[in-house]
């Protein structure tokens, strides 16, 4: 067993649902700490700072997408929302105020699981800053603007390049359309859902197998889109 590294700030006022996130992070090996209120999750974010969150919506004290507002200003920890329902109106806002991910409840253990491990890969890749993006097969030389699928160089236009930086650096992460039409093509171009459409697609046939099953963006209906994370293999990492 290796030691316990990353702390998980568990935000929730249901006793039954903290008491089981605790068992299931514990057994994982995390360090937990635990909030029933969202004031006090805000204060305990500044003391312990946690390398995430779990974060439920519907807290006694305040709108967990307040808590995402507060807490953004000044910490980019990443936070995972748990929505009661699949409510996309909730889960959009709470993704455009700086939420990175969202699992709704009743949530299958090894899909919450495994958005808190993309979530936190992420964060550790964002600290580094490295002039290299991996994700699968895919690679991207951010000096060079290089961008090779099996370590074939694939030509991209500049925007479809700077598309799919924004989505390698942010693999994992659920990204809604406004959120990506703003770091791409900036705050004017908020609404223009079709363009990015249409660059997705541009995009997926030139790195997917199958653009009509992508396996690396992935449309989230009525949200947005995800890059998956995917492992580098060992002959992909020589
Ligand atoms: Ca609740």
């Amino acid at each position: 067993m290796h030691e316990k590294k990353n702390t998980i700030l568990v935000v929730e006022d249901e006793p039954q649902i903290q008491k089981m996130l605790g068992i299931l992070l514990d057994v994982e090996n995390f360090k937990i700490a635990e909030s029933s209120s969202g004031k006090q999750a805000i204060r305990m974010c500044a003391s312990i700072k946690p390398d995430l969150i779990l974060l439920d919506l519907g807290l006694p004290d305040m709108d967990g997408k307040e808590v995402v507002t507060a807490i953004r200003e000044w910490s980019q920890v990443p936070i995972i929302v748990l929505s009661a329902r699949a409510d996309d109106e909730e889960i959009t806002i709470a993704l455009n105020m700086g939420a990175n991910d969202y699992v709704t409840k009743p949530f299958n253990v090894e899909v919450l699981l495994a958005r808190i491990n993309a979530a936190l890969r992420t964060s550790a890749v964002r600290e580094a800053g490295e002039p290299e993006l991996r994700n699968g097969a895919l690679r991207m030389d951010l000096v060079r603007h290089e961008t090779f699928l099996n370590d074939k160089q694939v030509a991209f236009t500049p925007k479809e390049y700077d598309l799919l930086r924004y989505f390698m650096v942010n693999r994992g992460k659920m990204l809604t359309h406004k959120e990506i039409l703003k770091a791409v093509w900036g705050a004017a171009h908020g609404d223009d859902t079709t363009y990015l459409r249409v660059y997705i697609g541009q995009i997926r046939e030139k790195i997917e197998k199958n653009p009509k099953m992508p396996a690396f963006i992935i449309t989230e209906a009525g949200i947005g889109y995800r890059m998956e994370v995917i492992p580098v293999t060992s002959a992909q990492a020589a």
